[in-house]
C-alpha cells in the first residue's frame, strides 16, 4: 500500500494529526502503532483540560484557542463511542497556602481570561460550591475546564478516522527505511508500506528512531490510581490541587498523579499509591476509610527543556517530521497542536515559534 503520510505512534498526539490532515486534505493516511491506540501515556483513564496550570493557575499557552477547539474534537466524535468520553463540568483549584492563594489570585486578576471562563473564589465561596474541600483563603474556579476519559476519546477519534478513509496497522512491528525518497516500512505479516512522509508521534519512544534520537525529551512518570467509593464521590466538578481528582461515574473516581523523573521500571507501585493518597487526603479529608482501590494505572509523559511540545521537520532528512514532548498537558494542546502541524505539512505555514522544533539547535 501506499500513502502520502504515515504516522507512527497512536496516542493523543498522532491521532490529532491524522484527524487534522484528513479533514484538511484528501491525502491518503496510515496511523501505525507497534503496541496498539493510546497504549503510551494517553492511556491515562482521565485526563483534565485545564488552561490555569501548574501551582499557581497560570493561564496556559493559547488556553481557550486550545480548549475551543479540544472540545469541538470531543463534540465531533462523541456519537462514535456508547460511553461518555468527556464532561464540560470545569475545574475548581482551592489553595493550599496563603502564598499560593495570593498568586493565583494576583494571575487571575493579571490574565486576559475572556469573560467568566476563569475566576478567584473566596475561601467562602469555595466552601458554598465545595463543602468539606481543604482551601486557605479561597481558590481559582475553571468553569470552562472539563474532565476528559482519554482512552475513550482516542477510541473514539479512531472509529470517525477509520469511517473518514485512515487506515490503521495495530500490534505489529516493523523497520523503517529510505530509498529514493520513498519511506518503507517492513511489516513480517503483511504486505510492504510504502509513504512519501513519516511523522514520528510516539511519545517518549521518539527517541528510539535513529534520526530523532537526539531530541531533548526527558522522561517523566506518572501513576494514578482508580477508587471506588460506597456513597457518591461529592463533587462533579474535577478538584485540581496537589494533583487532580475527578470522579468517572458517581461511585469512581480517579486520583492523580506522581511526577517520577528517577524510576526502575514503568510499573505502578506501592509507594506511588501513598503518594497519591497522602496528598488526595489533604485536599478532601472527608474521603478518609470511605474509598476502596480499583485499579492503578502508570504512563511515561514525554517532558522537553522549556515544557512546550515540539513540532517540525527533521533538519536534515527529508519528509521526516515529529509530533511529540507533549508533557503533562496533551490532552490541553493535543487538537491545537495538530491543526497547527497539519497546515505547516500540507502548505507550509508556519508553526507557532513557541513549539516549533527550530527553537532548538
Ligand atoms: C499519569 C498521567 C496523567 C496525565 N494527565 C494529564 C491531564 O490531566 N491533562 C493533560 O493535558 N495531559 C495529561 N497527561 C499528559 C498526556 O497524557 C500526554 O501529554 C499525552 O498522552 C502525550 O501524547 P502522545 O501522543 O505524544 O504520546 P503517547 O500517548 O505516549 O503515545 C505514543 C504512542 O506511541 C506508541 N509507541 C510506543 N513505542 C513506539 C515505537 N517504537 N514506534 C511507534 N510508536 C510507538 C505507543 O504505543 C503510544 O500509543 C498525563 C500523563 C500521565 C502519564
Amino acid at each position: 500500500m501506499k500513502y502520502d503520510f504515515c504516522i507512527i505512534g497512536a496516542g493523543l498526539a498522532g491521532l490529532s494529526l491524522a484527524k487534522e490532515l484528513s479533514s484538511l486534505s484528501n491525502t491518503k493516511i496510515l496511523v501505525i502503532d507497534p503496541l496498539g491506540i493510546g497504549k503510551g501515556a494517553s492511556g491515562s483513564p482521565i485526563g483534565l483540560a485545564n488552561p490555569a496550570t501548574g501551582r499557581y493557575a497560570t493561564k496556559s499557552w493559547k488556553a481557550e484557542e486550545s480548549l475551543n477547539l479540544l472540545e469541538e474534537n470531543l463534540e465531533k466524535v462523541s456519537s462514535f463511542s456508547t460511553e461518555k468520553i468527556f464532561s464540560k463540568s470545569g475545574i475548581v483549584r482551592p489553595a493550599m497556602d496563603s502564598k499560593i492563594a495570593k498568586r493565583m489570585k494576583e494571575n487571575v486578576e493579571t490574565s486576559d481570561w475572556s469573560d467568566g471562563s476563569c475566576k478567584w473564589l473566596s475561601e467562602k465561596e469555595l466552601h458554598n460550591n465545595f463543602p468539606d474541600l481543604f482551601c486557605i483563603d479561597g481558590g481559582v474556579w475553571v468553569p470552562s475546564g472539563m474532565t476528559v476519559a482519554i482512552p475513550k476519546y482516542l477510541d473514539a477519534l479512531a472509529s470517525y478516522l477509520k469511517v473518514s478513509g485512515v487506515d490503521f496497522i495495530e500490534g505489529i512491528n516493523f523497520d523503517i527505511r529510505k530509498l529514493n525518497n520513498i519511506w518503507f516500512l517492513d511489516l513480517k505479516s503483511t504486505n510492504e508500506i510504502e509513504a512519501n512522509h513519516i511523522v514520528i508521534t510516539a511519545g517518549i519512544k521518539s527517541t528510539r528512531y535513529d534520526f530523532w534520537k537526539d531530541l531533548p525529551l526527558h522522561p517523566v512518570k506518572g501513576q494514578v490510581a482508580v477508587f471506588k467509593t460506597e456513597q457518591k464521590f461529592p463533587y462533579r466538578s474535577a478538584i485540581s490541587a496537589l494533583g487532580y481528582f475527578a470522579g468517572i461515574d458517581p461511585y469512581t473516581f480517579v486520583a492523580g498523579s506522581t511526577y517520577e523523573h528517577k524510576f526502575a521500571n514503568e510499573e505502578t507501585d506501592r509507594k506511588g499509591l501513598s503518594y497519591i493518597e497522602d496528598r488526595m487526603l489533604r485536599v478532601m479529608p472527608h474521603m478518609e476509610g470511605k474509598y476502596k482501590l480499583l485499579e492503578q494505572w502508570a504512563g511515561v509523559r514525554a517532558s522537553t527543556p522549556d515544557r512546550k511540545p515540539f513540532a517540525g521537520d527533521h533538519p536534515h532528512i527529508e519528509g521526516c517530521s515529529i509530533l511529540a514532548g507533549l508533557g503533562s498537558k496533551g490532552l490541553l494542546y493535543s487538537s491545537l497542536l495538530a491543526k497547527e502541524f497539519a497546515h505547516f505539512l500540507l502548505d507550509g505555514t508556519a508553526i507557532s515559534s513557541e513549539v516549533s522544533l527550530n527553537r532548538f539547535n
